[in-house]
């Protein structure tokens, strides 16, 4: 396991975030407005995904950490 950055970043998009959500994150729940909200089990700290647009048939994440 390396070092979790998790409690140093403040968000991340595109294929940094993807990255993150399919190796380091676990789905908890969404937010009942169609967005996800992801939690990382080393620091704690929860991120919530959303999507953006980009071009007609594309879109990204975006991963916005959760303040508590
Ligand atoms: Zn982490």
């Amino acid at each position: 396991m390396g070092t979790c950055r998790c409690a140093i970043l403040n968000g991340l998009s595109g294929a940094l975030a993807r990255d993150l959500l399919d190796k380091h994150l676990r789905e908890v729940r969404t937010d009942g407005m169609g967005r996800t909200v992801y939690l990382c089990e080393d620091s704690e700290v929860e991120w919530l995904e959303e999507r953006q647009r980009v071009g007609y048939d594309d879109d990204v994440s975006v991963l916005r950490r959760l303040q508590h």
